[in-house]
C-alpha cells in the first residue's frame, strides 16, 4: 500500500488525520494537496467513457458529480467526523437545503427547533410548506414540546445546538431517541459546536451538516458546506439530488478548506481559551448584563454543554442593558474588533443580531427567542485575549 494511502485514515489519531486525512498524491509527489482545476475528464477510450458513467469502473466525470481536490477534502471531513461519506457543497446553507430536500417529499412532517440560524428558519418556516411539507417548530430546550411534536408522517429532524446568538443547548441523545422512536431521522447543524467540540454522531445524529465558511476556513476567504452521513443516505438519495441540482463546491475552495482543516485543531482550541476568559471578564462588567456562554457556569444548561461538548466553544454573547443605544454605542467605539456578521474566524468579530442575521423577523418573534435589542454576538478570535477585553474595556466606558 502507498504511504499516506487513505486506508491509513481510520487508524490515525483525530491530529493526523485533520493533516494528512483523505490526501491523494498525484504522480508528481507533491507535498501540499493538489488543486485541480478542471471541470471535466477525458477517457482513454469509448468503453471506458461507457463504465464509468455506468458506475462500473473507478474515477471522475465531472465536476458537478465530484473532483479529485474535491473528494480529498470531503474524505478528510468524514474521517474526522467519524461518519462513513460526506459530500461538500458550496455553502453551509446549500448543505443544510439538500440534506432537507433530498429526502423531504409532499406530505412529510419536519420538527425543527426554533432558535436557528436566520436563512435556516427560512427553510424549514417558508421554503418548506409551500411544497406541502409541514413544519413543527419547538423551543428546543422543552423536552415536553418535542415529544408533543411528533406525528406518524414525521420524516426529519432538524435542530442547532448551541443556537445562534442566543447559545441555547439541545440534549442531542435526548432528541435522537425521539426521532428513532418516531421513525425520524436527526439533522444536526453542528457549525457553533464544530466537528471538534461536538461529536454529534456519537451523540445521535443520523446526518450532519456543516457551513465550512466558519471554523473550518476560519479566515475570512472563502464559502463552503458539508453533508456527513451513512453510504447508504448518499449513494440512494443525497447523491442523484445533488449531481441533478449542482451546488457542488469549486476546488478551488476544496483547497483553502483542506488547508483549514489543517489547522482547525490549534484554532478552534485557543479561540475557545480565548472565549472563555472574555465571557469571564464581561461578567465583571457593570454596563452588561446577562452574559450568555456554555462554558460558564452561569449558563442555565452549564450540565448539558458539559456532558455534550468538550469546550464552551467561540461565541459569547452578552446583553447590554441599555438596549440598542448602547449596543451601538459599544459597537461604534470598538478599535480592535470588527464589526462583521461572520463567525469562527481568526479576527474577533461582532454583531448586532436584532438589525443584521434576524433583522427579517417580527419583534414578538426575536422576543420569543431572546434576541434582545441590546443583545450583541462577539465571535472570539486568535488575538493577544489580553487586546481584546482592552478592546472591549474601553467600548464598553
Ligand atoms: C453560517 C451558518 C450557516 C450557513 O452557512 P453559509 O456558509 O453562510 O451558507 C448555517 N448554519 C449556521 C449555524 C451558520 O452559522
Amino acid at each position: 500500500m502507498a504511504k499516506n494511502s487513505s486506508s491509513d485514515g481510520k487508524k490515525w489519531r483525530r491530529a493526523t488525520r485533520l493533516v494528512r486525512g483523505g490526501t491523494t498524491r498525484s504522480g508528481h509527489g507533491e507535498t501540499s494537496e493538489a488543486i485541480f482545476l478542471t471541470s471535466g475528464y477525458v477517457y482513454d477510450g469509448a468503453a471506458e467513457a461507457e463504465a464509468r458513467f455506468k458506475g462500473e469502473a473507478p474515477g471522475f466525470v465531472y465536476s458537478r458529480f465530484g473532483n479529485p481536490t474535491v473528494a480529498m477534502f470531503e474524505q478528510r471531513l468524514a474521517l474526522l467526523e467519524g461518519a462513513e461519506a460526506c459530500k461538500a457543497t458550496s455553502t453551509g446553507m446549500a448543505a443544510v437545503f439538500a440534506a432537507l430536500m433530498a429526502q423531504l417529499r409532499a406530505g412529510d412532517h419536519v420538527v425543527a427547533s426554533r432558535a436557528l440560524f436566520g436563512s435556516c428558519l427560512y427553510i424549514v418556516g417558508e421554503l418548506l410548506p409551500r411544497y406541502g411539507i409541514e413544519v413543527t417548530l419547538v423551543d428546543g430546550t422543552d423536552m415536553a414540546q418535542w415529544q408533543a411534536a411528533f406525528r406518524p408522517e414525521t420524516a426529519c429532524v432538524f435542530l442547532e445546538s448551541p443556537s445562534n446568538p442566543t447559545l441555547e443547548i439541545i440534549d442531542l441523545p435526548a432528541v435522537s431517541a425521539l426521532a428513532k422512536e418516531n421513525g425520524a431521522r436527526l439533522i444536526v447543524d453542528n457549525v457553533f459546536a464544530t466537528p471538534l467540540l461536538q461529536p454529534a454522531m456519537q451523540l445521535g445524529a443520523d446526518i450532519v451538516v456543516y457551513s465550512a465558511t466558519k471554523h473550518i476556513d476560519g479566515q475570512g476567504r472563502c464559502l463552503g458546506g458539508a453533508i456527513l452521513s451513512d453510504q447508504a443516505f448518499v449513494d440512494d438519495e443525497l447523491l442523484p439530488f445533488l449531481r441533478h441540482t449542482g451546488p457542488s463546491l469549486s476546488p478551488f475552495n476544496a483547497w483553502v478548506l483542506l488547508k483549514g482543516l489543517e489547522t482547525l485543531e490549534l484554532r478552534v482550541e485557543r479561540m475557545c481559551a480565548n472565549a472563555l476568559a472574555v465571557a469571564g471578564f464581561l461578567q465583571s462588567c457593570g454596563a452588561v448584563g446577562k452574559v450568555l456562554y456554555p462554558g460558564l457556569e452561569s449558563h442555565p444548561q452549564y450540565a448539558l454543554a458539559q456532558s455534550q461538548m468538550s469546550a464552551g466553544g467561540t461565541v459569547v454573547s452578552f446583553d447590554m442593558s441599555g438596549g440598542k443605544a448602547a449596543a451601538f454605542d459599544l459597537l461604534n467605539r470598538l478599535q480592535l474588533i470588527d464589526i462583521s456578521n461572520n463567525l469562527g474566524d481568526a479576527k474577533s468579530l461582532i454583531t448586532h443580531p436584532a438589525t443584521t442575521t434576524h433583522q427579517r423577523l417580527q419583534p414578538e418573534e426575536r422576543a420569543a427567542l431572546g434576541i434582545s435589542d441590546g443583545l450583541l454576538r462577539l465571535s472570539v478570535g486568535l488575538e493577544d485575549v489580553e487586546d481584546v477585553k482592552e478592546d472591549l474595556a474601553q467600548a464598553i466606558g
